[in-house]
């Protein structure tokens, strides 16, 4: 991704740009699931989606359902887009807050036309031309192999200049007086010299390592610090939504691309063995295993700078947050797109890394919050999840729990990648619900809007049935040469 965006972007003639990878060493091939910011990446690089969508093996991705995550039975559905319609400048859920203290039968995904579509298996593109029309409020991502992924970026960036050296990184070199780095020594021999490097190196982190730049910990809020990932064969059409079930210490995934599901359990070693979390694996399985479990070893965390010197960080050497919300490729294009915003050229000015360093902490830190939620908020019986409800939070999350178990409330911080609906979605569905309706709402005759509410839900309905069907669209789109470019982007 960071080549690519580069040689979009720097394609000059005072500029080249080297790719050091290792095929021994491979890529993590993990990463199968995406938020719709992944739109935006396509639409800046110019990748034709349709092309894109072939390559890799791609299906459409409307959301995440949970299941079993606030108690054993439980399912609620985190959507791209939105819940019901704003009314009179006040949000959705405050209306339906109301109803469901009046006992309202319906579920607020009932308002929310992507879950809505999701759980009808069918998908639409979003449509802006006429604001406020159904299809304005849809919104997407994808599930792709991470593999084809890599090979089709690469693809990308080299035809684009990018030069490719195959080769093992053995030592990296530094200036004996400034300290920046000026090259990498490859395991055959040769060096490559540069004035700016990007550590993509993985969870080797190899050039930030050379500069000791210390590693923030957060295994205390978020303690999974293993994942077990295997493919399984599906016969069944690809559902366009990735499925997370809570286990006894983690939770499994399930994310499926056109002809496969990638499965994997992400659990905490502190309170179960690797065998026992294979057979948690195995046993979820929804089709035969293609192959065996692969065990990947993670913490959870960032390194206090990913700006260093001449270097910056990019992907897992920067940092990891586990994947319950698939963040991490967005985390990438932060980086990316961060750093084009502070480009230095000549200049070495710490003002520009002080301001990357400061901005993607709180990128990370936001993401960190929600995944935190939901682990926190839970009522289950096993000693893993006893462990995460009596931890203590990050204070920025007490605030937000706090706020909204008051009102339904949010505070909004600039720049932040959720929208209220993320954070509705998983509070609602944590079962964390406000003390007290919202004072305006609470005034209002409640006929009235649970007349408003039925009437929306009803038109979501409809018009979810008119939409195709997931596999429909798949066929139709991936068949063709369609050029159709990006529409949908987040509110
Ligand atoms: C279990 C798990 C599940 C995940 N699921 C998701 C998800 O659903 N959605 C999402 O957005 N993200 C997910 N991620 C994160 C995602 O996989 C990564 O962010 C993404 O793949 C980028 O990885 P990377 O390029 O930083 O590291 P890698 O893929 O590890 O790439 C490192 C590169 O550096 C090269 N390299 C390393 N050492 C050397 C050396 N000495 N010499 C030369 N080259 C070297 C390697 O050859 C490779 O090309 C997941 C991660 C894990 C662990």
């Amino acid at each position: 991704m960071t080549a690519a965006s580069l040689s979009r972007v720097l394609n000059t003639d005072d500029i080249s740009l080297t790719l050091v990878e290792s095929d021994e060493i491979g890529i993590i091939g993990v990463g199968e699931a995406t938020i719709p910011d992944m739109l935006q990446f396509n639409l800046q690089l110019g990748i034709v989606e349709a092309e894109l969508m072939r390559a890799t093996q791609a299906t459409f991705k409307l959301g995440i359902e949970f299941q079993d995550w606030s108690r054993k039975g439980s399912r609620y559905f985190h959507p791209f887009g939105f819940h019901g319609v704003d009314i009179d400048g006040v949000d959705f859920h405050h209306y339906w807050l109301r109803c469901s203290a009046n006992g309202h039968a319906h579920a607020i995904g009932d308002y929310c036309l992507t879950e809505i579509a999701a759980r009808k298996n069918r998908f639409g593109f979003p449509d802006m031309s006429i604001a406020g029309a159904p299809a304005s409020y849809l919104r997407y991502a994808y599930h792709f192999d991470a593999t084809l992924y890599a090979g089709f970026l690469r693809r990308f960036a080299e035809a684009r200049g990018v030069t490719r050296v195959e080769g093992k990184v053995c030592e990296v070199q530094r200036h004996p007086e400034s300290g920046d780095l000026t090259g990498v020594r490859l395991a055959n021999g040769p060096v490559i010299a540069g004035d700016f490097f990007f550590d993509c190196t993985g969870f080797r982190s190899l050039l930030l390592n050379s500069f000791g730049v210390p590693w923030i910990d957060w295994r205390h809020w978020l303690p999974c610090d293993r994942a077990l990932a295997v493919a399984s064969r599906r016969d069944d059409p690809p559902r366009p939504y990735t499925r997370s079930i809570a286990k006894a210490a983690g939770w499994q995934w399930n994310i499926p691309t056109r002809q496969r599901t990638g499965n994997g359990h992400i659990y905490s070693s502190e309170f179960m063995s690797e065998d026992e979390a294979t057979s948690v694996l195995v046993d979820g399985l929804e089709g035969e295993a293609l192959g065996s479990p692969r065990l990947i070893r993670f913490s959870t965390g960032h390194r206090q700078q990913f700006w260093q010197k001449n270097c910056v960080a990019i992907g897992l050497s920067a940092g990891f947050l586990e994947p319950l919300e698939s963040t991490s490729l967005y985390l990438i294009r932060q980086g990316i797109t961060r750093f084009l915003s502070l480009f230095p050229g000549a200049s070495q000015s710490p003002v520009l890394r002080e301001e990357y360093n400061r901005s993607m902490q709180k990128d990370f830190e936001q993401v960190r919050d929600l995944l935190v939620l939901h682990y926190f908020a839970n009522e289950r019986d096993e000693p893993f999840w006893k462990h995460c409800r009596s931890m203590v939070i990050p204070e920025t999350l007490q605030r937000r729990l706090a706020l909204f178990s008051e009102g339904g409330r949010f505070p909004r911080a600039e720049g932040e990648l959720f929208p209220n609906a993320s954070w509705v979605a998983v509070m609602l569905g944590q079962n964390v619900i406000p003390r007290t309706p919202e004072p305006i709402i609470a005034a209002m005759p409640i006929s009235q809007i649970e007349m408003k509410l039925e009437l929306l839900r009803r038109a979501m309905n409809q018009f979810a049935d008119g939409l195709p069907s997931h596999e429909g669209v798949l066929e139709d789109y991936c068949r063709t040469d369609s050029s159709h470019q990006v529409a949908g982007m987040s509110r």
